[in-house]
């Protein structure tokens, strides 16, 4: 009897733990809550094509962008406007942080330990954006210390990234409780945030992980898989969505075909940089 009990227990772990893959990839487009309805989606994405870049393009800064490796276009977000607050003037990063970090726009706020505002150099040629704090975000507020954030510091170091050098802020400054996917609602009040953090630091190129992170910014259903390996045109900004540490560490699988994404990410960020100098 328990041998039959400890059989099935280990089924429904491997039925779970293949489910749970399978949403890290795919989203919610297969899931129903437990009234039975389908989940709410994301506003449908504009079509995309792959193209080859004009030799030379300007991005948003004013910087020409050369490249031979193709990007996406046509997924741009929609352009919707800064709400009317003060922050929105932020004179830098430091400035948005104090004016930001009592936010109560959400939920969120009233639960949250720390306001996670992100970690980096302020003039970083990378931003590398997440989903939204963990545990160990919030008690320390710094994006990624925890056991994914040990993961993203090796796959940096991998492509010769020091993790001073780059950006790293999430799509969420609070943690959702039990850790739970961003609701669409939270994401479109904090969103404008990023915007900011980006339009101060101006990147060259923005690394997203995981597909919550990925569809949110380009404004899309698409899935992970559909998502991942390929360059995309983020207001001016080569963007590329890979994997997530934690999902890394679920499934060792995803490290190789991670892998292949950081290298192509390190390879398009050389060429841009030879390109300017
Ligand atoms: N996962 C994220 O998406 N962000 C963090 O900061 C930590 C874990």
């Amino acid at each position: 009897m328990n041998e039959h009990s400890d059989e099935i227990r280990d089924a429904i772990e491997g039925i779970e733990k293949f489910l749970k893959q399978e949403q890290e990839l795919y989203g919610d487009l297969l899931f129903r809550d437990a009234e039975g309805q389908k989940q709410q989606q994301q506003p449908a994405a504009v079509k995309s094509k792959t193209s080859q870049p004009s030799p030379e393009e300007q991005d948003l800064f004013g910087n020409k962008t050369p490249s031979a490796i193709p990007v996406v276009r046509g997924m741009h977000p929609p352009s919707r406007p800064y709400p009317n607050d003060p922050w929105v003037s932020a004179s830098g990063l430091d400035d948005l942080d104090r004016q930001i970090c009592e936010c109560v726009k959400c939920p969120l706020g009233s639960t949250r330990t720390n306001f996670v505002f992100g970690v980096g150099s302020p003039r970083a040629d990378i931003v590398v954006i997440g989903e939204a704090p963990g545990a160990e975000e919030d008690a320390q507020g710094e994006p990624f210390v925890g056991r994914a954030g040990q993961l993203l510091n090796k796959i940096l170091e991998a492509i010769h990234f020091e993790r001073g050098e780059v950006y790293i802020c999430n799509i969420l400054k609070c943690r959702p409780p039990n850790n739970r996917e961003p609701l669409p609602e939270e994401i479109e009040l904090c969103e404008p945030y990023l915007w900011k953090q980006l339009e101060i630091i101006k990147p060259k190129m923005i690394l997203c992980l995981g597909r919550t992170a990925g569809q949110a910014l380009l404004k899309t259903n698409d899935s992970l898989a559909a998502l991942r390996g390929k360059f995309f045109d983020y207001r001016g900004i080569k963007l590329m969505v890979t994997y997530h540490p934690a999902a890394l560490l679920r499934n060792p699988n995803w490290k190789k075909p991670t892998w292949e994404d950081v290298q192509l990410f390190r390879k398009q960020y050389d060429e841009l940089k030879s390109a300017r100098t």
